[in-house]
């Protein structure tokens, strides 16, 4: 198989991880048989709750955990016949900040492409440098650094050998809003260049915005996995949220709508969005002369969903 015919960025076949654990913890089965196929060009998004397995399974991709059995295939190379081309096409920005604080970002930009085996010529530490926003602290040791600095320097360290599938895990997690858009900016840029993108996050409305496909893993086993439209249709509950101006009776509702009246005085109403539209209990609102002080909707969040979803 030549690369150009590459339909998948990674392929995933019965993949279990066993961690050792200590005398006191034991054995933990941190994945359980994941199946899981990863096509080339999209943003992926790998969806669950703290424990599930996502770093795990990102880590075995990235070849910084050692898998108990199963197949990866990156970039169509398997990793135990072709461990330096998977490798090669693969970059990590990792969880844990695991910075040497003795480097410059430029230094360590520069020892992570050493690594990796690019030539000088072929470096591009300024361009990653101004990619990132680093380019003000370039020559600044890692150690006087603030947390969301060197987050930029960990997806500039992905980067430096080009990969063709780079992995963001929890990029975003407790990052300001700055770093953010400069991270979506950064993904949503490199995808339109081709590059494969994957990353996890425990938001499910993070996942709705930047994937096109989404795995939902739990518990080490992937339990749903379908394009993010898809996926949405599947997870119909959904609640409005209305402050009354004045108290409100009891009213006629829409089919499909329940009423809970909420301590602090607002009203949730939950509704089938496949069937209900939030107009139409507005509307109900309206008929029965509640006048609405404040109103917002609320997304069923993960575990929702999750139960949603297992219940099928
Ligand atoms: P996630 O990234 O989805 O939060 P992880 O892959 O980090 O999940 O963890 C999955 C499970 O494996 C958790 O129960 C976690 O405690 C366990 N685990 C992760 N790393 C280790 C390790 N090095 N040793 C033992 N158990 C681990
Ligand atoms: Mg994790």
């Amino acid at each position: 198989m030549t690369r150009q015919q590459i339909e998948n960025a990674i392929e995933i076949e019965g993949l279990r991880k066993t961690y050792a654990g200590s005398k006191r913890t034991g054995p933990k089965e941190a994945l359980k048989g994941v199946d899981l196929t990863i096509p080339r060009g999209s943003v992926f998004g790998l969806l669950g709750p703290n424990g599930a397995g996502k770093s795990t399974m990102i880590n075995i991709m990235a070849g910084l955990v050692v898998k108990t059995t199963g197949k990866v295939r990156i970039w169509g190379f398997d990793q135990d016949e072709n461990p330096r081309q998977s490798r090669a096409a693969i970059g990590v920005m990792p969880q844990e900040l695991n910075i040497d604080p003795f480097f410059t970002p430029r230094e360590a930009l520069d020892v992570q492409a050493g690594l990796y085996g690019v030539p000088r010529a072929e470096r591009r530490t300024d361009e990653i440098l101004e990619l990132v926003g680093l380019t003000d602290k370039a020559d600044a040791y890692a150690r006087t650094l603030s947390g969301g600095m060197r987050r930029r320097l960990l997806l500039g360290k992905a980067l430096v050998h080009a990969p063709q599938v780079l992995v963001l895990d929890e990029p975003t997690a407790g990052v300001d809003i700055g770093l953010r858009q400069m991270l979506w900016q950064n993904v949503r840029m490199l995808n339109e260049q081709g590059m494969t993108i994957i990353l996890t996050t425990h938001y499910l409305e993070e996942a709705e915005q930047m994937c096109d496909e989404i795995a939902i893993i739990d518990k080490g086993s992937v339990i749903v996995r379908d394009t993010t439209q898809a996926l949405l249709a599947r997870m119909d509950a959904k609640t409005l949220l209305v402050r009354p101006a004045s108290g409100a009776p009891a009213f006629p509702l829409p089919e499909g709508v329940t009423r809970e009246d909420r301590a602090d005085g607002w009203l949730a109403f939950h509704y089938p969005r496949s069937r209900v539209s939030a107009g139409a209990i507005l509307a109900a609102l309206a008929a029965a002369g509640v006048e609405v002080a404040d109103l917002s909707t609320a997304e069923p969040d993960l575990e929702d969903a999750f139960l949603d979803l297992t219940r099928r």
